[in-house]
């Protein structure tokens, strides 16, 4: 593949291509490694008008043809593996290994969201009649997604999108947008012309679809600044949402652990794809009575892990995905270099070429210093000293974000009673980051609106109808 290919976006089954490109890199090696079309608001409408039309046949087609269809997108992903993880790894920058993963767990997620059903609502309750309600589609959906799982991500929409019989305007993020055309391109044998489209762009798509008013619904995956852009933008034509937005995760390390069992897990519950996952611990408070050994024991992990260049054997962790967000995780670096804060590992950020950062670990920070306050996205924590399991709680409550946290004890129901204390839509004891298609995922407070997964995830591209009939 030479590094100027141009990826054309896939729109009613077909390439479409354009002279208006943007550049795609390699954030290891900051080289272009494909082109990717800049998507006018012409194209934008001419894929809007393609998906309606295939909306108009794809919504009666049989639950069971369409639950077809996405064992037969798992298929794709597997059997076209070692061509998509190459790619995933050369724009994304993680592993081989990790991007192989990544379209595993992809194949694996839509493979059982396909064997999922919606309910049928029947109430005899009013004399004389009975009520049937179903969840119809809504249309057109638009689906953005980030950067840092566009695979995973964008499964997670196309998957219950499609099974419920909408149709799909996808838009991958601008930094990591070829794994996903590769991929559309190889369904359009799968799926009816129109049923599925994946366009691209820079900063001005995202606003386009948001504003457009022939989009029913906008799935949205990303920061929460931008879905707060998001929302007053869909207030127009009243589109429907699902939000899944930033995080700043809180782990809680009860003064009970043993700390060689939870070291390891709570490493990579930190610093998994260079701590770029929505629901990574970003905040680990630490009980007094073991701080000292588990800051020993995450030192002596971070000191293990190769970080480079992800096509390279024995590379554990990747660059930072992109140039922005690199910059964004030395200004929280430079941050806690000024104020003085000690760190226990990492810190030393060269200006070389490709966007490296080695696992970072700033020793007990003041809880209101930005490492501790705002989302790093990437491979900096906060090590947090605690004594009053209350005290930490509030701090840990403390955020506007509700994404997801972690408590990590010997003794589960104690941790269970700690969950329950949390103000997030998820919580893992002795664990992190391990998301199941099975269970809605949801952000309270400003990390999201809507959930994913579970059947409540499917509904969230429907709306109830409720047909009454009299009855004898
Ligand atoms: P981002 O908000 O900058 O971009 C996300 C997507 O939105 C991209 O495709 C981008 O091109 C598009 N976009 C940008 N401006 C837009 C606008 N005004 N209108 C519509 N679309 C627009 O986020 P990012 O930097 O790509 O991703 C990192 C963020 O995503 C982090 O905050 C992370 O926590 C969050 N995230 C959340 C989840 C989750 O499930 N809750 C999962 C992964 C990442």
């Amino acid at each position: 593949m030479a590094s100027s290919t141009l990826f054309p976006m896939i729109v009613n089954g077909q390439p479409v291509a354009s002279p208006a490109t943007l550049d795609v890199l390699n954030p290891a090696n900051e080289r272009l490694i494909g082109r990717i079309v800049d998507c006018s608001s012409e194209q934008l409408d001419a894929t809007v008008q393609a998906a309606r039309e295939a909306f108009g046949t794809w919504r009666d087609v049989p639950y069971a043809h369409r639950q077809n269809a996405l064992r037969a997108i798992a298929g794709v992903l597997m059997n076209n593996i070692s061509e998509l993880k190459g790619l995933l790894t050369a724009e994304q920058g993680k592993p081989l290994a990790a991007a192989q993963g990544e379209i595993e767990a992809a194949a694996w997620w839509i493979s059982q969201v396909a064997e999922m059903e919606l309910p049928v609502g029947v109430t005899d309750a009013m004399p004389g009649q009975r009520s049937i309600t179903r969840y119809v589609p809504l249309g057109v959906v638009g689906a953005i997604v980030p950067w840092n799982f566009p695979v995973l991500l964008a499964i997670w929409k196309i998957g219950p999108a499609l099974l419920t019989g909408n149709t799909l305007i996808l838009k991958p993020s601008p930094f990591t947008p070829l794994t996903t055309l590769k991929l559309a391109e190889l369904m359009t044998p799968i799926l009816p012309a129109g049923v599925l489209n994946v366009i691209t762009g820079g900063d001005a798509l995202g606003p386009l679809m948001t504003a457009h008013s022939a989009i029913d619904k906008i799935s949205f995956t990303g920061s929460t600044a931008t879905g707060r852009r998001v929302m007053a933008s869909a207030a127009e034509n009243l589109k429907r949402l699902t939000l899944e937005l930033g995080g700043n995760d809180a782990a809680i390390v009860l003064d009970d652990v043993n700390v060689d069992a939870i070291a390891e897990p709570l490493f990579w519950a930190a610093f998994t794809n260079s701590g770029q996952v929505c629901v990574a611990a970003k905040r680990i408070y630490v009980h007094d009575k073991v701080y000292d050994d588990l800051a020993a024991a995450l030192v002596r992990i971070a000191g293990n892990v190769k970080v480079g260049d992800g096509s390279q054997d024995g590379t554990v962790l990747g660059p930072v995905q992109n140039l922005p967000q690199y910059r964004r995780v030395k200004s929280l670096i430079d941050d806690s270099l000024q104020a003085g804060h000690n760190f226990l590992t990492g810190g030393n950020v060269t200006d070389g070429i490709g966007y490296f950062v080695t696992p970072t670990i700033i020793d007990n920070p003041p809880e209101n210093s930005r490492v501790v306050q705002e989302e790093a996205f990437g491979p900096v924590v906060p090590l947090i000293r605690y004594s009053d399991l209350d005290d930490a709680i509030r701090r840990a409550n403390d955020s506007e974000f509700g994404l997801a946290g972690s408590v990590w004890s010997s003794d589960t129901e104690r941790a269970a009673a700690v969950a329950a204390r949390m103000d997030t839509g998820t919580v893992w004891i002795n664990s992190a980051q391990n998301l199941t298609p099975f269970a809605p995922f949801a952000g309270a407070k400003q990390s999201g609106l809507g959930v994913e997964g579970g059947v409540e995830g499917l509904l969230e591209f429907t709306t109830p109808q409720t047909v009454h009939r009299l009855v004898a």
